[in-house]
């Protein structure tokens, strides 16, 4: 019989383990880049194929509701996030939403020219950012500072303050309520991407009265590779934005074929092209299983795991060095350490079945999802780790070629 934590004898997550596809042997801390199937999505998809598509065939946008899976995806999100029904859509992807809001949220603010952001971006943010800028060739200016100087930086010249909440490499949390106020004060829009908040830790929009959102699909939603992203626009905005897409889905009339655009009422307006069904129907399935699941149980779980990760790790591998915040409440749900040979132990804990995964130049990430890991899990990933560590197995010529995606 295999040990058990005791911190799993009171864990009130615990029978969610049962509702994911988790191989055996292996201890996945990387549900915050992809996440674990979820065992009901390949009935739902076969049935979406076989079914929906094979029989009712065109049929199935009205009779099976296609065409507004963006919006019911969209709101079993909200509810997620801390925003209200009507005002979340499943569509794109998330770089291509980073593109719609930030538009948007430009629009809004014509006479000024600065959208502010900071170093700890995830880089497509920034890189579409800089695209959009010189699309519009406004003369609008990408400042980008460090996280903690933002606060000091959004100034009466920012248009737009375009934040992600949870850092993607070291799991630092920026205080969403409070700067999204600062934003407010200085007349700035907030946008914040939520690819490492969404199902990961508590996020109240509406509280912190944040103007647009975007996020991830395939992270700690478990939606599968490539899924579909989701985009927030506060309900005061969404009648007097338009989206820089003007496709025929964010049309008032799709199948009156006007040669001319009207933009629909409500978030629908932000949508684009023919929704990928098949996709939106995984995630919407992977969904399911955070319908009666309160988001600060998940929290309460997700600090636990981690906080227990790194005192095993500080314990058993004095070779590493955290570089995620020491705090709980300053970190989302995912721990960082630092190793020059990172890479190597890395593919060396994958081969062992514990997966987790690098970012460049040295930091190992690691990802803690509470519906699907327990304290054993933790416990045992650690003793992989020491192990390596001790008798260097890492250093072996097979680990340390880098494969295309790290
Ligand atoms: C993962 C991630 C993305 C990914 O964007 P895609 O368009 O889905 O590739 C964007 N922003 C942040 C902050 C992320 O962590």
């Amino acid at each position: 019989m295999t040990s058990q934590h005791p911190s799993d004898l009171t864990d009130v997550l615990k029978s969610k383990k049962d509702a994911f596809s988790i191989p055996d042997g292996v201890i996945y801390l990387d549900g915050n880049s992809l996440g674990v199937l979820p065992k009901n999505v390949p009935d739902r998809i076969a049935d979406v194929v076989r079914e929906e598509w094979g029989t009712s065939l065109i049929r199935a946008w009205n009779t099976h509701s296609w065409i507004d899976l963006p919006a019911r995806t969209g709101d079993r999100i909200a509810r997620l996030i801390g925003a209200e029904k009507g005002t979340v859509v499943a569509c794109d992807s998330t770089s291509v939403n980073v593109f719609k809001v930030l538009s948007a949220a430009l629009s809004l603010r014509p006479e000024r020219k600065v959208i502010l952001s900071d170093n700890g971006n995830f880089p497509t943010d920034l890189y579409v950012a800089s695209g959009l800028k010189q699309l519009l060739d406004k003369g609008h200016q990408l400042k980008v500072v460090d996280p903690e100087a933002v606060r000091d930086a959004i100034t009466e010249e920012v248009a737009a303050v375009m934040l992600t909440q949870v850092d993607y490499r070291t799991g630092r949390v920026h205080d969403m309520a409070d700067l999204t106020q600062v934003a407010h004060d200085a007349g700035a829009i907030a946008i914040w991407d939520l690819a490492h908040s969404a199902g990961a830790i508590p996020v109240d929009l509406s509280g912190a009265g944040a103007d647009f959102a975007v996020g991830c699909g395939y992270k700690y939603l478990n939606g599968g590779p490539g899924a579909p992203a989701f985009l927030y626009v506060a309900p005061e905005h969404q009648d007097k934005v338009t989206s820089p897409l003007t496709g025929w889905m964010g049309h008032e009339a799709p199948f009156a074929f006007d040669l001319d655009y009207r933009p629909v009422t409500g978030i629908s307006r932000m949508t684009v092209g023919t929704p990928a069904i098949l996709a939106l129907s995984s995630l919407h399935a992977a969904l399911e299983v955070f319908e009666d699941v309160d988001m600060a149980d998940i929290r309460r779980k997700s600090v636990s795991l981690s906080e227990l990760f790194i005192a095993e790790v500080e314990a058993k591998c004095p070779q590493l060095e955290l570089a995620s915040p020491r705090d709980p409440e300053a970190r989302g749900s995912q721990v960082s350490f630092r190793f020059a040979e990172g890479y190597a132990v890395m593919q060396a804990l994958i081969d062992r079945g514990v997966i987790g995964d690098f970012r460049a130049p040295d930091v190992m990430r690691f990802g803690f999802t509470p519906l699907y890991l327990s304290h054993q899990d933790i416990v045992d990933a650690v003793e992989i780790l020491r192990d390596i560590l001790e008798t260097e197995s890492w250093n072996r010529p097979e680990f340390k070629t880098r494969a295309k995606v790290t």
